[in-house]
């Protein structure tokens, strides 16, 4: 027997019962597992200290919905066992989200340094039970949980999520649902983003038009879209959230994102409108006029009645992405950067901001606002949140203002998972370099963003699951070594409870990631990586769909032409993600090194220096990895022939246009040859030929045809249009041009190019 103790002491340090144990998510700051088990049954008894009775409540309800034991729920706490008891004890920990959790075979014991530390520790008392626990099917079983000690504690005082209310409205029950999957996972911060240029989703009693135009848009196929939320349901939100420790900032957006409300009140505006409410996505050039006083009142109308309805300390204003151009033709905006001695409309917007700034704090309250209210002087007690990087983060601390993370590269859930995998979430540090240690203490936290452009509400799961929990755990565990491969597998065991709790989570990764090669002999390879080890590889090479008897990848790919790869994942026997889709087209410069006289942008490499002949070409997504972008340039680029005998007759470069992100084809393509590498000989000049007006997302590729040429340095140019026209939302700012391949091609077509197969 005693030995049989000790293989078991030592299988146990193995970890071979480890697995038995609960996973939890985000990870305790610190736990010992014991020994042996509590087990919850029908005489178990519910304790609280008087302060708690609502965070007692809640977790009666959960565990008499899934258990049916009816608990009893007493307020004065008693000696005994088969207990729970809730309590608080200040002295435990600073902060007042820290919580020590003590299960032994008697008794669970939770102790908070407040009722919100109570609240939290309830979360991780939850998650020890089997998943059921969430669930309503009422059950007699015995519920046992393993003997452990927790002490925990938040290492980032912001853990929020935003949701997108504006985009595609979302209704009551499901904003409520949401505080519910973000308490089950410690998060204690709901953004709110509830106005929009597509809609103003909240009753403002003083202006009912906000509601009645700004709140219902006229969808292109001419059907009514929208909805709002009523001063009552706000309450409500509110309410619920309170009830789950979890603070709601709502987001009032000012100057720009404002079309919707322009729509029903022109008059705020610069021109005089009329608008229309957008249907659109994008950023729209009518904004608030910062000349008319009229404007400022109106905001502080709303900006009052938000106040009485939001206990929040911080009020969100935006303030992100407001183009200039109607500040720069209205004289009243221009009389006003004259008066108040403005330098420029930058300068104006900085006043916008601290005019509204001055307002919020008479009545107590503190402005955040994303990163561009740094631009043009920031108001003396705003709260920056840095969206595009970190830079803005940093630049906030650097002058004594706290600062919230978010940045496009890891916390927006909209995009997919080509871009933000879950992988990267967790690679996430939300503190920037090179900031010292009380720089570091102004880094409050951070945020996950679900913007909804592209995703209404039954989207929204598959884009915040299972990524939420990698940030969850960043936030609130902060790993200091991040050990994925441990975090993976405790995501695979955490999916039963999210089944439960009724969520439909996504995928963890892009099921294929894609590297190529040039191998010494100049030869093309292409590698497929599978996003997870347990994935199964099938595809084909002539653009048919593939399924399960298709071409199992075992080893590289050498496409000897242009080809069509299209990847199915498979993970036990079901698809796993979409089918990844990849045209390669080899060419006479392809792998060639180009000597790049303009600079493309870094996020937008398209793979890198080769990128544009690499043989990869874009789709329309313009995030795909395989687009080069040059913001305001052009393109001008010199390829070196003289070690390659090749004659060509015709350039060919391919290009995207999506004008709401401000994406436009180039407005002409144009190709030389030079001897001497110095002096070079126009051979073609093509203008293009499509409207920087066509909406949507589309690739077209320019084609350049001349006399077959021989020389030894070839020069390619495509001219930036490098503002946004005037008819553009975005009147005046940098455009952006998207190149992906160049590609030199004989005229007179080989045998090679007329074969299709590509192996
Ligand atoms: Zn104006």
């Amino acid at each position: 027997m005693k030995y049989l103790i000790v293989l078991l002491t030592f299988l146990m340090g193995l970890g071979i019962f480890a697995q038995k144990r609960p996973v939890l998510i985000p990870m305790p700051h610190a736990l010992e597992w014991r020994t042996g088990q509590f087990e919850l049954d029908k005489k178990t008894s519910l304790f609280y200290e008087e302060e708690l009775e609502k965070e007692a409540q809640y977790l009666a309800n959960i565990l008499n919905q899934a258990t049916a034991f009816g608990l009893k729920v007493l307020d004065k706490i008693e000696e005994g066992e088969n207990q729970i008891v809730l309590k608080i004890d200040p002295a435990i920990e600073e902060n007042k989200e820290a919580y020590q959790l003590n299960v032994s075979m008697e008794k669970v014991v939770l102790t908070g340094a407040s009722a919100t530390g109570v609240f939290r520790g309830i979360q991780t008392l939850l998650q020890l039970f089997p998943p059921s626990i969430y669930g309503n099917e009422s059950s007699e079983e015995i519920w046992k949980i393993p003997v452990v000690d927790i002490a925990d504690s938040p290492k980032f005082q912001w853990r929020g999520m935003l949701l997108d209310c504006s985009r595609h409205f979302m209704k009551k029950d499901f904003v409520k649902r949401y505080l519910d999957l973000l308490a089950y996972h410690k998060m204690n911060t709901l953004h709110w983003h509830i106005t929009e240029d597509q809609g103003w989703r909240m009753e403002i009693k003083k202006y009912p038009k906000l509601t009645e135009v700004g709140a219902w848009r006229t969808e292109k196929d001419g059907s009514r879209y929208g909805g709002f939320y009523s001063q009552e349901d706000i309450k409500e939100i509110v309410q619920y959230a309170a009830d789950r420790h979890i603070n709601v900032v709502p987001e009032i957006e000012l100057p720009g994102h404002s079309q919707a409300a322009l729509a029903a009140y022109p008059e705020y505006s610069c021109t005089g409108g009329p608008f229309e409410v957008e249907t659109e996505w994008g950023v729209f050039r009518e904004i608030y006029c910062a000349g008319n006083d009229g404007t400022f009142e109106f905001l502080e109308n709303i900006l009052t009645e938000v106040i009485e309805l939001f206990p929040s300390p911080y009020i969100h204003i935006g303030g992100d992405e407001v183009p200039k151009y109607r500040w720069e033709q209205c004289d009243k905006c221009q009389k006003r950067i004259e008066k108040e001695n403005l330098q420029d409309t930058h300068e104006l917007q900085s006043y916008f901001i601290k005019r509204i700034e001055n307002f919020l704090t008479s009545k107590n309250k503190q402005l955040i606002g994303w990163d561009e209210i740094l631009e043009g002087g920031l108001a003396e007690g705003a709260i920056v949140q840095s969206w595009r990087g970190m830079n803005g983060a940093v630049e906030a601390v650097k002058s004594g203002h706290p600062a919230i993370v978010s940045p496009t590269s890891h916390a927006y859930f909209d995009y997919d998972l080509k871009s933000i995998d879950l992988e990267k979430v967790y690679s996430f540090d939300p503190i920037p370099k090179d900031i010292d240690e009380k720089q570091k203490a102004l880094i409050w936290g951070g945020e996950c963003n679900m913007w909804s452009e592209r995703a209404p509400q039954e989207l929204v799961d598959s884009k915040v699951f299972p990524r939420i929990l990698a940030m969850t755990e960043v936030l609130w565990s902060y790993p200091m070594v991040r050990d994925y491969e441990q975090f993976y597998q405790r995501v695979q065991r955490h999916y039963p409870r999210l089944k439960t709790m009724g969520v439909s989570y996504g995928f963890e990764t892009m099921p294929v990631h894609l590297e190529h090669y040039f191998q010494p002999d100049g030869n093309a390879e292409i590698r497929l990586n599978a996003g997870t080890p347990e994935l199964k590889l099938c595809y084909t090479l002539d653009g048919s769909t593939p399924n399960e008897e298709s071409i199992l990848y075992r080893i590289p790919i050498e496409p000897k032409d242009s080809c069509q790869l299209k990847v199915q994942a498979y993970k036990e026997g079901k698809t796993y993600g979409e089918v990844f889709e990849q045209v390669y087209e080899p060419h006479q410069v392809l792998g060639k090194q180009p000597d790049l006289l303009t600079t493309y942008s870094n996020h937008y490499t398209g793979g890198g220096d080769k990128a544009l002949v690499n043989g990869l070409r874009g789709s329309t997504d313009f995030r795909d990895g395989n687009w080069q972008g040059y913001q305001y340039d052009d393109l001008v680029t010199i390829f070196d022939l003289r070690d390659q005998n090749i004659t060509f007759s015709e350039v060919s470069v391919g290009f995207y246009q999506y004008n709401n992100s401000w994406i436009f084809l180039p407005t002409a393509l144009i190709i030389e040859v030079s001897q001497d590498g110095k002096t070079f000989k126009e051979l073609a000049n093509i203008p293009n030929d499509i409207s920087p007006k066509q909406r949507g997302k589309f690739l077209h590729q320019l084609q350049a045809t001349f006399p077959k040429q021989s020389a030894n340095y070839l020069k390619v140019t495509a001219k930036n249009i490098q503002h946004c026209p005037d008819w553009h939302e975005a009147a005046g700012s940098k455009a952006w041009l998207f190149v992906d391949e160049i590609l030199e091609v004989i005229k007179i077509t080989t045998q090679k190019h007329i074969e299709k197969v590509c192996l």
